[in-house]
């Protein structure tokens, strides 16, 4: 058989026949093959959503003789990155046979459970709730996928009969209803009712097709959907403009940016009423059509449809009523404007609890929104981590593309909200989120640590990284900032940091950077001044220019950026914290030091005095002293090591063992140390301290606070 891609518009035709004939013969490395494929365009399926599968004869380790064994996507898991380790395989002729021991649905939950005794590869993933959907289907080769364009049509209102008509009849339609064991019989049904389809449309959900081969399910499954995004376009606009036609215009680029920057923070604080929330904005083309049109008031409060959209967006997003030549620099208009908008939401939420909960339904979730629409603006989405927020968007695209096209061929419906509530607050959903680890202690934060490519800001910077927290790493050299940002991508992957150049004596890029990070994260929790020089000089060799750049750096730019920092913190209106990295010089009289230790003692007395304003708004200001860092340090440079050495008559080779023998402890200090001591004032256990100093020196009596 012979395809070109020029075959297909809509999706992508990605077959190596050179790549799978290297894989002949082998059908679990071709579903894998197969299924890397499909995962890897995202017009065929969603992140995370649908599931693949085949069948093929193995040995039973127990009697040697061949058995059927089915080897199907588990639970969780991306088709795109889908390995041999993600498969659940499991024996045909069990599965089948659970049948006999199905009680009815009011008790498919329990056969969850006995797919365990199914098992024929005790290394499985755990199978998903959709195996059954695979299991009672005897084909080879099974895609079940979640393609916007099928969506459309299984949202549509004449779904059905628009599927009849567009397949010829060769694709079967079952009506809505939760993935399950008894799903899995009604596929069964349908097939055997109309025997010679190639696929089944779920209502509402999804899609399934399939082959006698890996190349067969794959290339029907792209043509199914090409089809079905085909019809969507070609009546496109005919039954009226896009979305009932424009209502209002978007605002030009820059200006949606700086909106959705200055906004960020207050709706963070909105929907962080109940635990920490971190932020995703995206102003994408799609979702500016959507949210600029005169249908968004009627679509938006219908909610989604596919069950995997509903289950990452909230059941429906809150739509706000702020204009775009709203004053945003009002915050407290703002707030209370926008507070009652936040209650009705909730309210809401907690209506559709209350109204469809059953006896045994687990208690009512966070009831903040999930994905906030600001009309000419963009989309916000707040969800536990930064991953978690962007899939989110993603998903909300999906569902605005599905409303797009079967509003162009027919009417969207979504699912009624009882259906919703099922999915949502099933049982099996909620035994999953419990066995989800423990979040750890920084999660949800937001950490802004100036000097953050290297030395002391960089080693803080990984620690809180690797608490959970959200990090925006900066620099005021490109070129260190940008090998910082390889490494952190490396090690924490893109979600989990933002790299902006600072200069921190510039007001314009310090809000560049504040604004960057509420972009990015939603806004800050917690600002670590951190960037620093010094110069050692006897007082007669002190130039005015070394004295204002130290003031510079270290004192205006700890006021600067703590400032602009407390003004975000502020519209969150959730506390925060403020650490400075002081010095032991900020104590401790010794020579050669007139610009930096006096310097380092303003820091320390501007961090008390902010410490006692700023109380009341539960930001916490607290101080970090270390001594003597020397690995990796700017500080190190442009002679200061040299100054020191010769301040203590001792050799630059020297100073590491001097510094530690002067200390009580005898120790050298790290970065690692005064990144643990930051760890130590934010993650939990010194919530009631504030105007603190912490040494971190090895112990010097002299530098003791008195
Ligand atoms: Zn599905």
């Amino acid at each position: 058989m012979s395809v070109t891609t020029t075959k297909f518009k809509h999706v992508s035709y990605l077959w190596d026949e050179k790549k799978a004939a290297e894989l002949a013969g082998d059908e679990v490395a071709l579903l894998i093959y197969r299924s890397n494929l499909l995962g890897a365009d995202l017009r065929l399926t969603n992140y995370g959503g649908g599931n693949t599968s085949c069948k093929a004869m193995a040995k039973d380790p127990l009697t040697g003789k061949d058995t059927e064994v089915m080897w199907v996507k588990g639970s969780g898991g991306d088709l795109g990155t889908l390995k041999r380790s993600g498969l659940a395989a499991l024996y045909v002729d069990r599965l089948l046979a659970l049948k006999n021991v199905y009680r009815g649905i009011d008790h498919e939950d329990e056969m969850v459970e006995l797919f365990n005794h199914c098992i024929y590869d005790l290394s499985s993933k755990a199978p998903s709730i959709d195996t059954p959907l695979h299991g009672f289907l005897p084909f080879a080769h099974i895609d079940h996928l979640h393609p916007d364009a099928a969506i459309a049509i299984a949202a549509a209102k004449d779904g059905k009969k628009i599927t009849q008509e567009l397949f010829g009849g060769k694709i079967g339609w079952v009506e809505w209803q939760r993935p399950g064991f008894d799903l899995g019989l009604k596929l069964r049904q349908c097939l055997d009712e109309n025997p010679g389809i190639r696929g089944i449309m779920l209502g509402s959900h999804g899609l399934f097709t399939w082959g006698n081969t890996a190349y067969e399910s794959y290339i029907n499954t792209l043509e199914v959907i090409e089809r079905c995004a085909q019809y969507l376009e070609e009546n496109l606009g005919k039954r009226g403009p896009v979305f009932g036609g424009e209502k209002l215009k978007a605002l030009p680029g820059a200006e949606r940016l700086s909106r959705a920057a200055a906004l960020a923070p207050v709706l963070r604080g909105f929907c962080s009423s109940k635990v920490k929330m971190i932020g995703h904005f995206t102003d994408d083309a799609r979702v500016l059509e959507f949210i600029d049109s005169n249908d968004l008031s009627r679509l938006a409060p219908m909610g989604t449809s596919c069950p995997d959209h509903f289950l990452r967006t909230k059941i429906s997003p809150l739509v706000l009523d702020l204009g775009v030549a709203d004053d945003l620099s009002d915050v407290k208009g703002v707030k209370e404007r926008l507070a009652p908008q936040f209650e009705a939401y909730r309210e809401m939420y907690a209506q559709y609890y209350a109204s469809c909960k059953h006896p045994n339904s687990p208690a009512m979730r966070d009831p903040n929104p999930v994905v906030i629409l600001y009309p000419g603006v963009g989309m916000f989405t707040f969800s536990k981590d930064k991953q978690t927020a962007r899939v989110a968007a993603e998903f909300y695209i999906n569902a605005i593309n599905v409303m797009k096209g079967s509003e162009a061929v027919s009417s969207y419906t979504s699912l009624p909200r009882q259906e919703a509530f099922n999915i949502e607050y099933w049982l099996l959903e909620e035994a999953k989120l419990q066995r989800m680890p423990k979040p750890k202690a920084l999660s949800g934060r937001i950490a802004l640590v100036t000097g953050s490519a290297g030395g002391i800001g960089k080693a803080i910077a990984k620690k809180f990284a690797d608490e959970g927290a959200c990090v925006v790493i900066n620099d005021n050299d490109e070129q260190r900032l940008e090998a910082a940002r390889k490494e952190f991508a490396g090690a924490y992957g893109k979600d989990a940091f933002a790299g902006e150049v600072l200069d921190v004596t510039s007001p314009s890029r310090i809000r560049a950077v504040y604004d960057a990070a509420a972009l990015a994260f939603g806004g800050v929790d917690i600002v670590v001044n951190c960037a620093g020089l010094s110069i050692s000089k006897p007082l007669q060799d002190h130039t005015e220019k070394d004295w204002d750049i130290l003031y510079d750096v270290l004192v205006k730019g700890q006021f600067l950026v703590t400032q602009a920092g407390v003004e975000v913190m502020r519209k969150q209106d959730i506390g925060g914290d403020v650490l400075n990295i002081v010095s032991k010089n900020a104590l401790v009289s010794g020579p050669n030091n007139a610009a930096y230790g006096s310097a380092k003692a303003a820091q320390l007395h501007l961090s008390r005095l902010n410490a006692a304003e700023l109380g009341g708004d539960r930001i916490r200001v607290n101080v970090v002293n270390p001594d003597a860092v020397i690995s990796d340090s700017k500080i190190w440079e442009s002679g200061w090591a040299e100054g020191r050495a010769k301040a203590y008559g001792v050799s630059v080779a020297e100073l590491p063992a001097y510094y530690a023998k002067r200390t009580l402890l005898n120790e050298i200090i790290l970065p690692e140390d005064i990144a643990n001591a930051c760890y130590v004032l934010v993650g939990g256990l010194m919530n009631k301290s504030t105007g603190n100093v912490l040494n971190v020196d090895g112990g010097v009596a002299m530098a003791f606070v008195r």
